[in-house]
């Protein structure tokens, strides 16, 4: 069905259907003027907006529309985590284009609402408006945490201890192999032209496109890091890893050295080695877009840290300086933040 047949108000209308309320903390959500929540006394609100364009962030010649609604929940969730907060409200901003259907957009919120009820997360409200170009999402998450949990990129120091989350380099890895011509179980894109190119994937190769189309928030790992007490710093890793801990560096005037044979990479990314054209280590380091968490904790509460089993890597140290570096087999050379940046030019380099 056309957008157009349906009007502003019908479709806001559906999406209200699709995206009840479910949290009492909701005491007004879609179709007033403003959605009004409650939120816990004692901690403090946290508010994070992620845009995602066609063309610039995804392409639907390889994305469908139920990843594209999970994922633009994710990423917001994800900085939610960063912070070792709670997410609690999400409001979507539209910008729908005349080639998108009504039943795109209830694929779309479908996985946007996957991935809400996972974590408990209200849809609460947004704005719908028509785009002469292109689809436009924009997502804003609000969540809370305990004033003294918090944890933010300030707090690392030299001597600290730099750990992350789960594998890195399966989402740039998923995101050449869609390149490629791959296709993921279930997430067929919209397809442009023959597209004779689309291959069969392997389970590995699946799972790779499945971290870059629908990637998982760390809100569980985010919680329990901040509530360890353990941790002085955090982020997400959204831009590489050169580019994200540089940003720790920056903000705290330190340096720091990784070391390549720390890094955790998943079975898949080296089973699918063959099929991409650069090693696992590049995707890593300047890739993106895996959502998970790094985070530093000193030397002094390591052993408590450690005690709690909290499924992490420790991949290098927070040094005293301003330089960052890699350790790579036997030799030491300067990193640079060569993550994904919107403004940069093609031989942006640091
Ligand atoms: P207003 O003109 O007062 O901004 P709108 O007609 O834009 O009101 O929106 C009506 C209600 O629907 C509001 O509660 C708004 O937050 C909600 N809303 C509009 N678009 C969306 C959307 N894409 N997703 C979720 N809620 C939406
Ligand atoms: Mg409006």
């Amino acid at each position: 069905m056309k957008i157009s047949d349906l009007g502003e108000f019908g479709l806001i209308k559906k999406i209200k259907e699709q995206s009840k309320g479910r949290s009492p903390s909701t005491l007004i959500g879609i179709g007033d003027d403003a959605a009004a929540l409650s939120l816990s006394p004692s901690k403090k609100l946290l508010a994070t907006t992620d845009m995602l364009l066609e063309g610039v962030h995804f392409d639907l010649s390889y994305t469908d529309l139920y990843s594209l609604g999970w994922k633009s929940a994710a990423v917001n969730l994800s900085d939610i985590a960063a912070m070792g907060g709670i997410p609690r409200f999400c409001l979507t901003a539209l910008g729908i284009p005349s080639t998108i259907s009504v039943e795109q957009i209830k694929e779309f919120y479908k996985g946007f609402n996957a991935l809400c009820r996972k974590y408990n997360v209200d849809l609460v409200g947004g704005d719908t408006c028509r785009s002469e170009k292109g689809l436009v999402v924009s997502v804003t998450a609000l969540g809370e945490v305990e004033k003294s949990k918090m944890l933010t990129r300030a707090g690392a120091q030299p001597g600290d201890l730099i750990f992350v989350t789960g594998t890195l380099g399966d989402s740039a890895a998923g995101l050449e192999l869609l390149k490629a011509g791959y296709r993921g179980h279930g997430t067929g894109g919209r397809g442009k032209g023959s597209k004779s190119a689309i291959r069969n994937p392997q389970s590995e190769i699946a799972r790779l496109i499945t971290k870059h189309l629908q990637p998982v928030p760390r809100t569980e790992w985010g919680r329990k890091i901040a509530l360890s007490g353990c941790a002085t710093a955090m982020i997400d890793i959204s831009d590489g890893l050169s580019s994200d801990l540089g940003h720790i560096c920056e903000e705290n005037r330190v340096g720091a050295e990784i070391r390549a044979d720390q890094i955790p990479f998943s079975k898949d990314i080296h089973k699918a080695a063959d099929h991409l054209k650069a090693i696992p280590l590049h995707y890593v380091l300047s890739g993106g877009e895996d959502y998970e968490l790094l985070f530093t904790v000193p030397p002094s509460k390591l052993k408590k840290f450690l005690s709690l089993k909290i499924s992490s890597t420790q991949i290098g140290t927070i040094i005293a300086g301003n330089k960052m570096f890699l350790r790579d087999d036997g030799k030491r050379v300067v990193l640079k933040p060569k993550g994904f940046n919107h403004f940069a030019r093609a031989e942006y380099s640091l």
